[in-house]
């Protein structure tokens, strides 16, 4: 039976930015996925691999010429301009008897890839050589080891060249096909439940009458949970009524995790703490000293409040939950702040913490104090002159501003002007 009755929740803790973001941080790093699947390697890219991926072999397998040259033994090289014998010529992919050992006073031609023969330790650019018959004459020193990569010098054979938790990028999945393996086990993405509320959000597939306005945050927390490595599950939108957002929620906490977007404010219908409140619901915080965004809120609720949840003894105690502000640009927002390391850590990655860039701002900017405020900003400039600016909005409904920026300035929370010119930090999207 649903009570309406219930509690909210005491209004404990509004706490600052980083000791919010700590909070969820230490939460996040006892989170485990539910499971691991085999993917194709290029499939895997963006999720998180669930084993090591090991060498197979040496890497270089062969010490490897890394321009093209002469092999030399350096130490033929004491005097400049030196003059040395060819004896051959050494091309990538040349098997172990086309390779000529070197004597002293001996070289080889030697290209970019090619394994450098027995007897040298270093290869000279072509560009530091001249040649005549099967002489040439070095007119530049090297040092031993110049130009070569020794075989096993960046992995040994059964070494770990990827651990589990790292997310699969270009890099990653170039390792992974160096190694041989055209397939990898990866973490299944954690399922994440998207609940919007309020009695004036109607969805996609409704013409809104004059006095609605259409269900934008279930779509931008979407994208935002794929592109953390979860998978999102919409619900429908709940009204600001507290039996059915009662039973929309009990759908949401069948999900890994159920992230609500509206109805966390002060106002008199802003009912989704009263509704967790009838769950159980534990929570770490109800508010954070930002903006947009401050009203957010953090907790968890005990295994089996869901409606059908498995119960198995595996199953995690506890699922999390968010309420995020309702405002399109502090939904957003919020999700970036605190949600992403929770979805991060379901899906299996290795704990991140989050980093600033610094960038010379464009334009003064001034505010009051209080607050750390995470702006829509604009990065533009060129190579190593990044500058930022604030971009024009009309605050945290204003979605299409914010689709103009593509970052948020951080302003910490004791400063009420910052100079053109002065170094700022900047969240990158
Ligand atoms: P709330 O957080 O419920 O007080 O909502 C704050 C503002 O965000 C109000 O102007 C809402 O109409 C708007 N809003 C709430 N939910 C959504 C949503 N799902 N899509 C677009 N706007 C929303
Ligand atoms: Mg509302």
């Amino acid at each position: 039976m649903i009570s309406c009755m219930a509690a909210a929740p005491e209004p404990q803790a509004l706490l600052s930015f980083a000791d919010a973001r700590h909070l969820v941080e230490e939460h996040a790093a006892k989170l485990r996925p539910s499971g691991k699947e085999l993917v194709e390697l290029v499939e895997g890219n963006g999720q998180i691999l669930a084993e090591p991926v090991l060498a197979d072999r040496n890497f270089p397998p062969f010490p490897r010429a890394m321009r093209d040259g002469y092999a030399v033994r350096s130490a033929d090289i004491g005097q400049l301009p030196a003059t040395l014998t060819v004896i051959g010529e050494i091309k990538a992919g040349a098997a172990d008897d086309a390779i000529p050992a070197l004597k002293p006073g001996d070289a080889a031609v030697i290209m970019t890839g090619a394994p450098a023969p027995p007897g040298a330790d270093a290869v000279v650019m072509v560009e530091h050589t001249s040649r005549q018959g099967n002489q040439v004459q070095i007119t530049k020193g090297v040092a031993r080891g110049d130009n070569i990569v020794a075989a096993g010098s960046e992995a040994k054979r059964g070494e770990r060249l990827l651990p589990p938790g790292v997310r699969l990028d270009y890099a990653a999945i170039a390792v992974a096909a160096a190694a041989g393996r055209s397939r990898l086990l990866v973490y299944r993405r954690p399922q994440v439940a998207v609940l919007a509320t309020g009695d004036e959000i109607v969805d996609l597939d409704v013409l809104p009458a004059a006095n609605q306005i259409r269900n934008s945050n279930s779509y931008s927390l979407a994208a935002q949970v794929e592109a953390a490595g979860g998978e999102a599950v919409l619900l429908p939108v709940a009204p600001d009524e507290p039996a059915r957002l009662h039973e929309l929620m009990a759908d949401g906490f069948e999900s890994d995790l159920l992230l609500l977007a509206g109805g966390v404010s002060m106002g008199k219908y802003d009912l989704v703490e009263q509704v967790l409140g009838e769950f159980g619901a534990e929570f770490f915080f109800t508010g954070a000293l930002i903006q947009p965004g401050k009203p957010v809120v953090f907790g968890r609720v005990p295994r089996g409040a869901g409606a059908a949840r498995d119960r198995s003894p595996s199953a995690p105690a506890h699922t999390y939950f968010f309420g995020l502000p309702g405002n399109p640009v502090s939904t957003m927002v919020t999700f970036e702040l605190f949600v992403r390391p929770i979805v991060e850590s379901l899906a299996g990655r290795t704990p991140q913490k989050l980093a600033f860039v610094h960038a010379r701002l464009k334009a003064e900017i001034r505010t009051k104090t209080g607050l750390t405020r995470f702006l829509p900003a604009i990065f533009s400039g060129e190579f190593d002159r990044g500058e930022v600016e604030l971009a024009p909005w009309h605050g945290s409904g204003d979605m299409a501003g914010m689709a103009r920026s593509n970052c948020y300035l951080v302003v910490p929370p004791d400063r009420e002007r910052i100079a053109a010119g002065e170094w700022v930090a900047v969240l990158l999207r």
